[in-house]
C-alpha cells in the first residue's frame, strides 16, 4: 500500500514507533492515554457519557479525569516504570477537541520535559477547522478522527445533537455540520502530513452499508488508514438494546475495504487512561499515583 505522499520522513519514521500505526510496533512500543478531555460536544447515541469516549474505548468504568499538571506528573511515574514508553495520546474520556485548552496545555507541558515523546489524539472532528492548525503546530502527526457516515440523514440516527458555537442542532442539520468539519478537517491535517486515522464504528442496519463508501471517502481526503469497529453499545445508550456487531461483519468489511485502503486489525479499543502495550493494560496500577 501506498500511503499518502504528503508523509514526511519525520511522520514515517515515528510512526513505526506508534503500536497503533505499525503493527510491527506493538509488541515493542509502549503507549499510554491521559484522560484530561472530559467534555463533549455531541452525542453518539452508542454512548453513555458515564462511560469513556466511544469512538477509542469500550464501555467500562470511567477513567479518571486529570488535570494538565496532574498528567504531566502521571507521565514522569509511568515513563520511570515502563521503558519503551514511545506514545502519550488523549482520547477522551470525552473529545480531545471539547476540551482543546486542557488538551493542549497537556502536550506543552509534556514536550518541555521530553520533547522526543510522539503524541496522538483522537476526535470525533466537530471542531478541526477551529484546532487544526494548532494542532499541526504544536507538531503532531497522529490524528483520529471518527467518521460514521457521509448522509445527514444517516447521521441524524447516529447522533442525537450537535453542540457547535454555542447552538445545540439536531437531526440531519447537526450531522451535516459534523460531516462538513469532519470532511475539512481530515483534508487540512493529511494535507499538512499529519497521519490521519479514520475510526468507523459499524452500526448494523444504520450505517454498515455506507461504510466501502466512507473508506473511499477517507483514502480521497488523504487518510493514512481506516479503523473500522465494532459498536459495542454502552448500558444507558439510546443503543442499549442493538446487538453488538460481529467480529465476523468487522473482519469482512475490512477484507472488503482492504483494497482501496489499508485496514487497522489491531485495535483494542483501550480505555481513556489505558498505559503499557495494546492488549496488557497497567492503567490500574497507576490509576491515583499522580498528586496534583
Ligand atoms: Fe460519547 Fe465520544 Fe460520541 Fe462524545 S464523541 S458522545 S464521548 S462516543
Ligand atoms: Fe491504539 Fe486502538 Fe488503543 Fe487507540 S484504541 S490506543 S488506536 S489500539
Amino acid at each position: 500500500h501506498q500511503s499518502s505522499n504528503k508523509l514526511t520522513q519525520e511522520t514515517l519514521a515515528k510512526m513505526k514507533k506508534h503500536p497503533c500505526y505499525s503493527a510491527d510496533a506493538q509488541h515493542q512500543h509502549a503507549r499510554m492515554h491521559l484522560p484530561v478531555a472530559p467534555r463533549c460536544n455531541i452525542g453518539c447515541n452508542y454512548c453513555n457519557r458515564k462511560y469513556d469516549c466511544l469512538h477509542e474505548s469500550r464501555p467500562g468504568v470511567t477513567s479518571e479525569v486529570l488535570t494538565p499538571a496532574a498528567a504531566r506528573q502521571k507521565y514522569l511515574i509511568v515513563k520511570e516504570k515502563i521503558e519503551n514508553l514511545s506514545v502519550v495520546g488523549i482520547a477522551g474520556p470525552g473529545d480531545a477537541l471539547a476540551d482543546w485548552a486542557n488538551t493542549q496545555k497537556t502536550i506543552q507541558e509534556i514536550q518541555a520535559c521530553d520533547p522526543e515523546v510522539i503524541f496522538c489524539l483522537s476526535t470525533n472532528g466537530l471542531l478541526l477547522p477551529e484546532y487544526a492548525a494548532e494542532i499541526v503546530a504544536l507538531g503532531l502527526k497522529h490524528v483520529t478522527v471518527t467518521l460514521n457516515t457521509l448522509e445527514p440523514e444517516t447521521g441524524a440516527r447516529i447522533y442525537k445533537y450537535v453542540n457547535y458555537r454555542g447552538k445545540r442542532y439536531e437531526g440531519a442539520e447537526g450531522a451535516a455540520i459534523l460531516l462538513k468539519n469532519q470532511l475539512a478537517g481530515i483534508a487540512y491535517l493529511a494535507g499538512q502530513g499529519v497521519a490521519v486515522k479514520v475510526n468507523i464504528v459499524m452500526i448494523p442496519d444504520i450505517n454498515d452499508r455506507e461504510i466501502p463508501a466512507i473508506v473511499k471517502k477517507a483514502k480521497e481526503l488523504g487518510a493514512f488508514i481506516t479503523n473500522i469497529m465494532p459498536l459495542i453499545p454502552a448500558p444507558g445508550s439510546a443503543f442499549q438494546d442493538y446487538p453488538q456487531t460481529s467480529m465476523t461483519d468487522i473482519n469482512n468489511m475490512r477484507k472488503a475495504c482492504q483494497a482501496d485502503l489499508q485496514q487497522m486489525t489491531h485495535c483494542r479499543q483501550c480505555r481513556a487512561d489505558a498505559i503499557g502495550f495494546l492488549g496488557d493494560d497497567r492503567s490500574l496500577e497507576f490509576r491515583g499515583c499522580s498528586k496534583l
